[in-house]
């Protein structure tokens, strides 16, 4: 058969700036590559496996599962076979080049920002960290639904495929040719491949053969001398002793494959036989990382339903942790040692995805299949005990702070979620909560703590939600709370408001949002008496705002809340808070049917303190319909909006008004915007805006 010419390809823009990249390095520890080859030699392995799970026929074109080393020191090559899945043509031109990979450009930013070449597995293109060794790479490969093909490349922009009609056939699986670059000869040693498997490759679940070559001396009788071990030059030696004896020793190469990682399941094994360097090891093999992980937990379950589970929670959120598209998982699913499936989703729910580990069961059918999976009974104990399981892990680890604070950097909106999505665990989760307060100075506060710096009158925990910590710290909603010495959490991200909407209470004590109305703060029967007594005298003035703003708001009533500020505008209880509403403007894509019923309903609320409400309530009591009143009443409304963390619905008549009184201010006569501003309806008299900017001080 004539051999075909080979198709030439395009690699994917970014990939071909990686691949420059990778073989351009100065990078020192290059071995890495070898782990990434095994490790996708693996995952093929398991999608054999898994298919075989129900269909055995899958096997039928190689039933033996095993990864194997060859090394060719006179060709310089280092080949890496593995009786896996395999890749068809198609697999070829769309997993190793064509299709640009999220965690192409996701990879080579890290890089630049100081992470090294080392963490390319996390990012899902370990594959190219092969050029790291080889200026040249072959994948020949076949797959149960094609025939056998060679892919090849030595970077630069392209690849080619072509039929293989050069090589034996595999049968089933993938052997990696690496042609070793002039200084990375290193990796065809026996020694040095040994100790960078045992270092990186360890746990891998199926046999890593290493082909040794040995020269031994053997005799053999007359020239019968194949006995079937292997083929290798055989040179005749001591000729005379064998023409003697009818006998010759012959010096030969044999090669032998040696098992390189014969340890057991390391889940199997007692945990007080494991040393920590052991776990790091494994989590490592599994999971890609570079580092190890921040917490570990190694459990069994007896009785009624048997399984062992290992969980990892590692130090940092991947790349890609929040990206939706993607349904990640991390939990590994084997039954009776035999490995299932890698993205199980029922094993563990989704704010959990950053946990990474492997459950072992001893119930389930081995046969079982991704559909069966989801009704399974079992399954779903297992899933309950990994999450109380992993829960515990959480509370070990909030055990040291530093390491707590690492977690909570990493995985605290993981926590925000589960809050809101698992009602079952929500008190649990909501110990892991840390947030900033208005006493809790540049650390976070977990919710425990707060309640120990709870004076004895108050009963609640409070809090604000904003945009950033700037924007809330000095509110006005915080101002009488931050003076009866009550703290005040201060809620900034997004997830927060979503979280404690759900959580509603901690430890017996109501969550409660001081921007919304119905503030009910904790306080001696005198300052009731005093409040009740200040808000009757402002009825009036109440009434008459109300009448100014119309629609704008709800209602206006007299606060218990604020202690400088002249007003504030609060929300419903049950509707969105100022923040919320800003959150859901940003949203694009936000349900519009939404915003109608939840969109904040506004209520006014004035200070009877404030020197500026006194002022305006005897100008109200002298003439309810003086012009001036109805400007500085659209202003402080306008003011209090801002202040309240709401965004402006007219800013081009805030403006004006604003300019009005800047105008007044340095006593300009005729303010030039003024006609062509309908907001303002009458020009306030000059004497009468005087005073009022008086009293604005
Ligand atoms: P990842 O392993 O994270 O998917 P890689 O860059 O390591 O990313 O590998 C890219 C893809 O190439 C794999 O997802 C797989 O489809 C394919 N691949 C690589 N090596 C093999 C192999 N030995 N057998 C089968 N497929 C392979
Ligand atoms: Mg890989």
């Amino acid at each position: 058969m004539a051999a075909a010419a080979p198709e030439t390809f395009g690699f994917a823009a970014d990939t071909t700036a990686l691949l420059d990249l990778v073989c351009n390095t100065l990078y020192q520890t290059k071995e890495i590559f070898l782990r990434e080859a095994i490790s996708n030699a693996s995952d093929a392995l398991d999608k054999v496996r898994y298919a075989s799970l129900t269909d055995p026929s899958v096997l039928d074109s190689e039933k033996e599962l095993y990864i194997r080393i060859t090394p060719h020191k006179e060709a310089g090559m280092l080949a890496l076979r593995d009786t896996g899945i395999g890749m068809t043509k198609a697999d070829l031109v769309n997993n190793l080049g064509t299709i640009a990979k999220s965690g192409t450009k996701a990879f080579m930013e890290a890089l630049s920002s100081g992470a090294d070449i080392s963490m390319i597995g996390q990012f899902g293109v370990g594959f190219y960290s092969a050029y790291l060794v080889a200026d040249t790479m072959q994948v020949i490969t076949k797959h149960n639904d094609d025939e056998q093909y060679i892919w090849e490349s030595s970077a630069g922009g392209t690849f080619t495929i072509r039929p293989d009609t050069e090589n034996p056939s595999l049968g089933r699986g993938t052997e990696i040719r690496l042609f070793l670059k002039e200084d990375q000869k290193e990796y065809l040693e026996e020694k040095r491949i040994k100790d960078v498997i045992k270092k990186h490759s360890e746990f891998i679940s199926y046999p890593i053969q290493l082909a040794v070559t040995k020269e031994v001396e053997e005799e053999v009788e007359e020239e019968e001398g194949d006995d079937g071990e292997q083929k290798t030059k055989i040179e005749e030696v001591d000729d005379e002793d064998a023409k003697k004896k009818e006998k010759k020793k012959v010096k030969k190469q044999q090669t032998t494959n040696e098992e390189l990682n014969k340890t057991k399941p390391i889940w199997t094994r007692d945990h007080q036989t494991i040393t920590p360097e052991e776990y790091g090891a494994f989590y490592k093999s599994m999971s890609n990382d570079w580092e190890d992980h921040l917490a570990v937990k190694h459990f069994s379950v007896e009785g009624q339903l048997e399984f062992k589970a290992l969980l990892y929670v590692p130090k940092r959120a991947p790349f890609d942790l929040f990206e939706t598209k993607k349904k990640r998982n991390n939990i590994k699913l084997y039954v009776r040692r035999v490995f299932i499936m890698d993205d199980c989703e029922d094993l563990i729910p989704e704010y959990l995805n950053f946990v990474k580990g492997i459950v072992d069961s001893e119930d389930l059918p081995l046969n079982i299949s991704r559909e069966t999976l989801q009704q399974n009974k079992i399954l779903k104990v297992i899933r309950k005990n990994i999450v109380k399981k992993t829960l515990e892990m959480f509370s070990e680890i909030a055990e040291d702070k530093d390491n707590f604070n690492k977690f909570w950097e990493a995985f605290g909106k993981n926590i925000k979620l589960g809050i809101h999505e698992d009602a079952a665990n929500r008190s649990k989760l909501a110990e892991f909560l840390r947030f900033h307060s208005t006493k809790s100075g540049d650390e976070l506060t977990s919710l425990k703590e707060y309640i120990t710096r709870m004076p004895e009158i108050q009963k609640n925990i409070y809090y604000l939600t904003g945009e950033s910590l700037a924007a809330v710290k000095d509110s006005p909603f915080i101002e009488v709370l931050k003076k009866k010495g009550f703290e005040v959490l201060l809620m900034v991200d997004p997830i927060d408001e979503y979280a404690v909407t759900q959580l509603k209470e901690f430890d017996g004590k109501k969550m409660v949002c001081v921007s919304k109305e119905g503030l009910e703060l904790e306080e001696t029967d005198e300052e009731k008496a005093a409040r009740e007594e200040e808000a009757k005298g402002v009825s009036d003035l109440c009434t008459a705002i109300k009448e100014i703003l119309g629609d704008s708001v709800e209602k206006v009533t007299p606060s218990n809340r604020v202690v400088g500020s002249p007003c504030v505008i609060v929300t419903g209880a049950f509707g969105w808070s100022s923040n919320m509403e800003r959150i859901m403007k940003s949203q694009a894509l936000r349900d519009s049917s939404m915003s109608g019923y939840m969109a904040s309903k506004k209520t006014l609320e004035i200070n009877p303190k404030n020197a500026i409400i006194k002022e305006l309530k005897s100008k109200v009591a002298q003439d309810k319909n003086d012009s001036t009143v109805r400007d500085l009443v659209w202003l402080l409304y306008d003011v209090a909006l801002l202040s309240s963390g709401f965004s402006l619905g007219d800013p081009a008549s805030f403006a004006t008004r604003l300019h009005s009184l800047i105008a007044l201010g340095l006593s300009i006569e005729e303010a030039p915007e003024e006609e062509s501003a309908p907001a303002v309806e009458e020009k306030a008299g000059d004497a009468n805006a005087a005073s009022e900017l008086e009293a604005l001080d």
